[in-house]
């Protein structure tokens, strides 16, 4: 059974990790996907993997911190694709790992600007078209990091912990438009954004993947399909009395 069949789903950060496997998924399942990113060649690729395995693609350069950008492809993929049922606002950067003194503003608001005015603009600019079509789904990808804290990435964690209560909130002024909020709450996933943290670790690639494997009681870090299943049943209709709920997949990192 095709468990998002004729639904439109815009991811962004779609190119890449979890925001790719979720775009794959989605298609799987009937969804008619919008890839977007800022990684165009990646993202390319993406719309054509769906399109080889016989699904429907199409991909939209889009920087969400953008306004212009945001505005201009949303509207171009509610025009193109019939509607936007499903937001998956999973475009998210680490941003630098220095202690909270030592992090310049320009570090800061460049986080900000991707994790949390990025949210805010694609949720803004999604709105309208769900509105129109009496329903909608946006699921917004915190981390366990707006859970807990972790004595690193202090801007990342700001950011994080925004979402989840923008998408509290959000689902509480649009619950009555048939519009749900979620967010989904990752543990470590091995995805290129983690690679990245990896490779600019003082102790080397391996031994910090070891590290992270075991700050998870499950034994070991998550990969894509694990978060993108979590994206799929908040997307779908199964989870049609879910809102402002917050789905997390962390192989037990927070039960601790
Ligand atoms: P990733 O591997 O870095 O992929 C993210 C994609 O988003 C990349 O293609 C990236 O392009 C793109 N991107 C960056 N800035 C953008 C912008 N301004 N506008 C549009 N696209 C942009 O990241 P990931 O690990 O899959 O993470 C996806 C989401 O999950 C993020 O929100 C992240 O915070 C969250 N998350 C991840 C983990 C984890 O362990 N991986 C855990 C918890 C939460 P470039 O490569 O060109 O930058």
């Amino acid at each position: 059974m095709k468990r998002v069949k004729g639904k439109v789903a815009v991811v962004t950060g779609g190119a890449l990790g979890i925001g790719r496997a979720a775009c794959l998924l989605l298609a799987r399942e009937g969804a008619k996907v919008a890839v977007t990113d800022i990684a165009d060649e990646e993202g390319e690729k993406v719309t054509e993997e769906i399109k080889e395995l016989g699904g429907f693609a199409k991909y939209w350069h889009v920087d969400t911190s953008n306004e212009d950008e945001v505005s201009s492809a949303f509207s171009s993929i509610a025009s193109e694709f019939g509607s936007i049922d499903i937001l998956v606002n999973n475009a998210g950067i680490a941003g630098v790992n220095k202690p909270t003194h030592e992090i310049s503003e320009e570090e800061w608001e460049k986080v900000m600007g991707v994790n949390v005015k990025g949210v805010f603009l694609c949720t803004k600019h999604s709105i309208p078209f769900m509105k129109e079509s009496g329903a909608g789904s946006i699921i917004n990808m915190s981390s366990i990091y707006g859970l807990v804290g972790a004595a690193d990435l202090p801007a990342y964690h700001a950011t994080k912990g925004a979402v989840r209560l923008m998408s509290k909130n959000d689902a509480l002024i649009y619950a009555k438009d048939n519009i749900r909020v979620n967010s989904i709450h990752p543990g470590f996933i091995w995805t290129p954004l983690v690679e990245g943290l990896a490779k600019d670790s003082p102790e080397g690639v391996e031994a910090f993947r070891e590290q992270l494997d075991s700050r998870h009681p499950i034994g070991h870090v998550g990969e894509p399909d694990d978060i993108a299943y979590g994206v799929l049943y908040l997307a779908s209709d199964e989870s049609k009395f879910v809102t402002g709920s917050e789905l997390i997949i962390d192989g037990g990192y927070t039960a601790q």
